[in-house]
């Protein structure tokens, strides 16, 4: 259980190591796995370590460093494995896709295809 009473998330539980992942990038506040369900050649998920944010606009709100902490790694993730261009997508509410309810970005790269949006 956390603070606020409500069971950890599935990410919470990566990061404590109760579950694996093939985790690529690691610092204080940010973890990077590799998505169990890709959805293109490269597919990362960037989340955090630190606070209880459910999704982008509450981290906007309460610590925008640490959003910006979560660009900065999600870029250097890309660099390294997509040359640098790659999408950042953070669903923002069930309706838009969003399964877990802490905060993360998904990096998506390598073969994209051209011009899409979906
Ligand atoms: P959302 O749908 O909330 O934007 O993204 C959640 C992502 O987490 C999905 O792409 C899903 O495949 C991924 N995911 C869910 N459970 C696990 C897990 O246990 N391990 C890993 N590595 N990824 C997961």
């Amino acid at each position: 259980m956390t603070s606020s009473g409500a069971e950890p998330s599935i990410f919470s539980r990566i990061v404590a190591r109760e579950i694996p992942a093939t985790i690529v990038a690691e610092n204080d506040q940010i973890i990077a796995f590799e998505d169990i369900n890709p959805q293109a050649p490269v597919h990362i998920v960037v989340t955090t370590k630190t606070g209880e944010y459910r999704d982008v606009v509450e981290l906007a709100a309460g610590d925008p460093l640490l959003l910006a902490e979560l660009v900065r790694v999600a870029h250097e993730i890309a660099a390294e494995r997509t040359g640098g261009e790659f999408r950042l997508v953070f669903n923002t509410g069930a309706a838009a896709g969003q399964t877990v309810f802490h905060v993360h970005a998904h990096v998506l790269g390598g073969g994209l295809g051209e011009g899409t949006l979906g």
